[in-house]
């Protein structure tokens, strides 16, 4: 298609004149477009404007969800206003049909707009991430479900006997023929001959149910004197019926889902919907449990792992009111809800809630975009919260509220350093002794130790011992890493895999690869060199087929069947592992390093996560983190537990540098395959800066991106810098207005960039 760039930021819908208010969704002033009248429809396809057509027959709503045809194709699209009336009204096509879906609700439109805005996106992709629902455009689909009917059989078979008890046994339940078969254990076949002689009834049904009601007033935990002024506050919030935001910061095992899920509670006696926001990865069957516990029925799932047809019955029933609670991942956010009132963002350091969706946001700064639309309130949970909520806190926008202790028994754990220059250490090894003798104690009491180091595979470097090459891949800047468990290098930029050179690919000397450095694969082979009769438990994401086998081994591991835990930092979130008493992690130092300037932060936030896996129950925990700079201002803040003071440090240091969150950034990416094509167009931006010098922002670059290349693609970095309140979305804009990209040069805009990759 014809779309210039992944993220165009201009001409935006709109500059319409005539639609000037009604992208941004206010005061349209039309509610119901008559047959044949002009309609303007926003669609999914990439192109910068909207469309026109006529009301089909019956008319449609402002923010209809329609079919229309595009050339000679059919595809969906939103009633976002009139026509524009430009376009030869004898050529004007007819919307085709109106969707059998809720119309995209006002608010909706005006939040799509903003955040279109803000992250400098075109409004088609802004539209498909609030249409990733498959088969919106299907008529409901009815499926075929079985009662139990009036007559009974003439001759009962084994088979049909377990059929007819199986259906007896739920009351009036109705299955489908598959769902009985199976229960009844019998062939398909069996239950369809029973239809034919009328012991069971087909019936049709709407595919996509309501869920279950979930009943607010069921009792919760009896909770504490901190968690009941902390859930007080919030359901007061909530009650009020505004929008607020407010940081609920507790240590982990304070009790914070508990008092967040009182604010649910609030929330669903209003009447109103509410949305739980966890990074993937920590949406488990336990929490789950947990709120059937609370409320009786298990609320609406949204996340990669779910199937087709229950992202269909979410998206539906989340529209029309027939889904209270949706617990689910950050795309959820761009649901259709009818009467959104409360956003639980949990663990909102995460830095999984801004990734590429085929849009670029950060979902927790969406979540205070979406809920100031909406008057819903906003809960921003963690340990270890951003700089920015920390900030956005100190300076009055965000109410703060503080779980000071562990729930019951569980007191924090005592943090300790290792110093690594003054263990014997064996050559290719990075347990120490200190650390060896702390688990070996966890060991003997049947007691679980948890490793941590953030590096999956077995080493990060593969290098020839005669010529000192390392071996790297031919897509990326990027050094291969080796999974022994793969039997092969991987890429992790790209994911490209090679086998283990025999050979030196760069001197040709056979016999001489060395692996160096330690992976968590690698990590794990020493762990059982150590203690042989230890169950070892390797946590790494890729070696997981999927995320549900995953989940499924985290809870088996919770259960108790492991006794040494090694994990990538995919451990660190938000997890429960009752018998866990010791965290060692293997190098503290991992993250201080680099210049991105939230390093010192994450690695704050990091080790303070993982050291809260331990000692979550009645057993008190201990976290050693082994460092060679045990003195570094990082490393003594967390083990000195003296949080506020970290983040007063961390926030003067960015204050005076003037970067976020006390200055605005946007991060550009060019790429392509010529890498001088790529700086060409870099430069001519950087010459070009008029719109940016206008509002007095600093430009940085052209520079080679810290990963130069990825997939064969030369990648540049240019970095725009401006004050706090200066206008950098509209500067930027302006300022890339004028470039058509050729061939197959891409640019990509980063508005407040998170990585710097
Ligand atoms: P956080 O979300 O802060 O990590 P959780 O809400 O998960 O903390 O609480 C940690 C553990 O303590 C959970 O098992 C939870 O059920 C339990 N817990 C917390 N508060 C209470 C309470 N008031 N009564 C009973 N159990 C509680
Ligand atoms: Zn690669």
């Amino acid at each position: 298609m014809g779309w210039p760039w992944s993220r165009q930021p201009l001409p935006h819908v709109g500059e319409r004149d005539n639609k000037a208010d009604n992208v941004s969704g206010q005061a349209a002033t039309q509610e119901f477009f008559h047959q044949g009248e002009r309609v303007g429809v926003l669609t999914t396809q990439p192109l910068d404007r909207l469309l026109d057509y006529r009301a089909p027959e019956g008319g449609c709503f402002l923010g209809a969800y329609v079919e229309v045809p595009l050339g000679p194709r059919k595809v969906i699209g939103v009633v976002w206003g009139a026509g524009a009336g430009d376009f030869d009204s004898a050529k004007l096509r007819s919307v085709i049909r109106v969707l059998d879906v809720a119309p995209m609700r006002q608010e909706m439109r005006q939040f799509l707009g903003r955040a279109a805005d803000y992250t400098l996106t075109p409004m088609p992709a802004m539209l498909r991430l609030a249409t990733r629902a498959p088969g919106l455009s299907d008529p409901p689909s009815m499926r075929k479900i079985l009662r139990r009917g009036d007559k009974n059989p003439d001759r009962l078979t084994d088979a049909r006997t377990r059929v007819l008890e199986a259906i007896e046994h739920y009351g009036g339940l109705a299955f489908t023929t598959g769902e009985l078969a199976e229960m009844a254990g019998v062939t398909p076949s069996v239950v369809k001959g029973l239809v034919k002689l009328g012991a069971l009834r087909e019936e049709d049904t709407p595919r996509d149910v309501p869920y279950p009601t979930l009943d607010p007033q069921l009792p919760g935990k009896e909770l504490t004197q901190d968690q009941a002024d902390a859930a007080g506050q919030l359901a007061e919030g909530v009650a009020s019926g505004a929008y607020g935001t407010t940081l609920l910061k507790g240590v982990t095992g304070s009790g914070k889902t508990e008092v967040y899920l009182e604010a649910v509670a609030a929330c669903l006696r209003k009447g109103r919907q509410a949305l739980v926001l966890l990074p993937e990865i920590a949406l488990t069957a336990e929490f789950l449990t947990r709120v059937e516990a609370r409320f009786g029925a298990r609320p609406a799932e949204w996340h990669s792992g779910a199937t087709m047809t229950e992202r269909r019955r979410v998206w539906r029933m989340v529209g029309q009111g027939g889904a209270q609670l949706v617990v689910g991942a950050r795309s959820a956010l761009f649901l259709p809800f009818r009467d959104l009132g409360l956003i639980i963002v949990d663990e909102e350091h995460d830095t999984s809630y801004k990734q590429d969706d085929g849009v670029l946001y950060n979902a927790r700064d969406m979540s205070v975009l979406r809920a100031a639309m909406c008057s819903a309130q906003v809960v921003l949970a963690s340990a270890t919260p951003s700089l920015e909520s920390w900030t956005n806190a100190e300076a009055g926008k965000y109410t703060r509220l503080d779980l000071k202790s562990r729930f019951g028994v569980a007191v924090m754990p005592e943090m300790r350093a290792v110093d690594m220059r003054n263990e014997q250490m064996q050559p290719a090894t990075w347990i120490s002794p200190t650390l060896r003798q702390a688990m070996r104690s966890r060991l003997e009491k049947g007691e679980q130790s948890l490793l941590f180091l953030n590096r999956r595979g077995f080493a990060p470097v593969t290098l020839c011992r005669a010529c000192g090459q390392q071996v790297a891949c031919d897509h990326c800047d990027a050094r291969m890493v080796e999974h022994r468990f793969l039997k092969r290098l991987m890429c992790h930029q790209c994911g490209e895999t090679k086998p283990l050179p025999e050979e030196c690919p760069s001197c040709h000397v056979a016999g001489k690869m060395a692996a160096v450095g330690p992976g968590i694969e690698r990590l794990g082979e020493e762990a059982a060199g150590v203690f042989p009769e230890a169950r070892i438990a390797v946590l790494s994401s890729d070696l997981f087929g999927s995320a549900r086998a995953l989940k499924q081994r985290i809870e088996e591991i919770a259960a108790g069947e492991a006794d040494i835990i090694l994990g990538t930092q995919l451990v660190a979130k938000g997890h429960n592992f009752p018998l866990l008493t010791l965290v060692g992690v293997i190098d503290a130092d991992l993250g201080l390093q680099g210049s991105d300037l939230r390093a010192a932060e994450r690695t704050f936030q990091l080790m303070r996560q993982v050291a809260g896996r331990a000692g979550r129950a009645e057993r008190p925990g201990q976290a050693l983190l082994q460092s060679f700079q045990p003195e570094h201002p990082v490393i003594r803040a967390i083990l000195s537990g003296d949080e506020e003071n970290f983040w007063r440090a961390e926030a003067a240091e960015r204050h005076a540098a003037g970067v976020p969150p006390f200055g605005r950034m946007a991060g550009i990416i060019l790429s392509g395959g010529d890498v001088a094509q790529v700086f060409d167009l870099g430069n001519t931006l950087a010459r070009n800066d008029g719109p940016l010098r206008q509002i007095g922002a600093q430009l940085f670059g052209p520079a080679p991106a810290p990963i130069a290349r990825i997939r064969g693609r030369h990648r540049v970095r240019l970095l725009v810098k401006a004050a706090k309140g200066a206008p950098i979305q509209d500067a930027v804009s302006r300022w890339l207005a004028p470039i058509r990209l050729r061939g197959d040069l891409r640019l990509n805009v980063d508005i407040d960039p998170q990585n710097f990759f």
